[in-house]
């Protein structure tokens, strides 16, 4: 595909390039940066005159539902929702029905992505077969079907030698390992942070140690194994700190955290809705802070959504019954830019880093550049719109915890391999409202 992007500041941290330039796209990738181009004949040309042009943002961490939870998101929906928050690419979790641990399920992710999505999709494999934690997948038979990690998500892997296994045969593979870290039998029933609020409230607390003894865990064994760990939604103050001392340590660790942590506390539980229940769960003010020095410090590599899309009869529970899990990618870069960028913690620069280089970075991807001669993939960005995130999510589901939020900052189009998958000027509407949808 063919297209011409033209005065755009273009903003790629890659190539430490902040400037207003023209970008052509020819045949799917990136072959001009400059000044002024030429249009070639035959090729559309988009003016984005006061937008920003970046990367195109890459979420590593996205459960699209399909196979086997169509009734909550699809691979067509949520990469919908993916290029309406200006993601080009998603990393599609294993744990679907059934779960990503064989050949053919990759397969069926791959090629229904290829038929009906909207941006990229790399599906991640699971660690062990079924998620149960006993034995391990065919790691080599998934990364050969073109899974770009392993993950268990949804659970840790319990067994440390299993862990230690993954981690060696990736190491070969040449992929990570992203660990959901939480000790269930600390967890014991826990539905919040454990902490003031939970006692305020009367609920069942989820102790930070419940994820910061697994985190010091997988760190003692990627150092073990010199293998490469990614921690998965870190959320509290000791996990930061492990990740911190082990990256000094010469481990490779990395870490991702997501936009509802950064911007929610504990104490929004109050209001007993249940699209603030998720988890890990959101933690207290000093959680909170500690991650936000994590980004600031550079220890936090990536931002990733978890999206995770919940049908509105399943949410439309008690706050105890409700499950775990909350959508983001649609607003994610409106999130992060207040809460981030509007607040001085960090610059423009780092939060593109954060949500497109990092994440290329991390899982070895394509993109996250727009270097001559990589992917067009690009996202423009308006950082004077002002958006009320409503119930027209292009999701299937609507559980967000910032419903009814005004943000500055709107993602306004998505370029994938030089087309257009997502414009809002010429496509603003998504779907009805929710509320009243009946279940599949
Ligand atoms: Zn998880």
């Amino acid at each position: 595909m063919n297209l011409l992007i033209t005065n755009a500041r273009v903003l790629d941290p890659s190539q430490e390039l902040d400037a207003t330039l023209d970008l052509l796209i020819e045949d799917g990738t990136v072959s001009k940066l400059d000044k002024k181009i030429k249009a070639p004949a035959g090729v559309a040309v988009i003016d984005a005159s006061g937008l920003v042009a970046t990367p195109g943002f890459i979420d590593l961490h996205t459960h699209l539902r399909e196979p086997g939870q169509e009734h909550k998101e699809t691979i067509a929906t949520g990469t919908r929702a993916a290029v309406a928050g200006g993601y080009t690419a998603v990393c599609a979790m294993a744990n679907t029905v059934p779960p990503n641990d064989e050949r053919a399920v990759t397969e069926m992710v791959v090629a229904e992505a290829a038929r009906n999505g909207w941006c990229r999709v790399y599906p991640i494999g699971a660690v062990s077969k079924g998620l149960k934690g006993e034995e391990l997948a065919e790691l080599a038979d998934l990364r050969a079907a073109g899974c770009v990690a392993v993950s268990d998500d949804g659970k840790p892997v319990y067994n440390a030698q299993l862990m230690r296994r993954a981690l060696e045969y990736c190491t070969m593979l040449g992929i990570p390992v992203v660990a959901h870290e939480e000790d269930a039998n600390l967890v014991e029933g826990g539905v919040m942070h454990e902490g003031y609020y939970s006692t305020l409230l009367g609920m069942r607390g989820i102790p930070a140690a419940s994820e910061e003894t697994l985190v010091a865990r997988d760190v003692i064994l990627a150092k073990l194994t010199n293998a490469h760990v990614h921690i998965a939604h870190l959320s509290t103050e000791g996990a930061v700190d492990a990740v911190r001392r082990a990256r000094k340590d010469g481990v490779k660790v990395t870490c991702e955290v997501t936009p509802h942590h950064i911007a929610l506390g504990d104490d929004s539980v109050q209001s007993f809705s249940t699209n603030l229940k998720m988890n890990p769960p959101l933690r207290s003010e000093m959680h909170r802070q500690a991650i936000i020095e994590g980004i600031a410090d550079g220890t936090i590599d990536a931002i990733a959504t978890d999206h995770a899309p919940h049908h509105f009869d399943e949410k439309n529970v008690e706050f105890d019954l409700a499950p775990f899990g909350v959508i983001g990618l649609e607003t994610a870069f409106a999130v992060c830019y207040d809460r981030l960028v509007l607040e001085k913690v960090i610059g423009l620069s780092r939060l593109i880093e954060l949500l497109s280089c990092g994440p290329a970075r991390i899982f070895n991807l394509p993109g996250g550049t727009l270097k001559k001669g990589s992917l067009g993939d690009v996202t423009l960005i308006d950082l004077e719109a002002r958006h009320q995130v409503a119930r027209d999510s292009h999701s299937k589901a609507a559980n967000t915890p910032f419903l009814g939020e005004t943000f500055v900052g709107r993602v306004v189009t998505t370029i994938v391999g030089g087309a257009i998958k997502y414009d809002l000027r010429t496509a603003p509407a998504a779907q009805a409202p929710k509320t009243q949808r009946k279940k599949k």
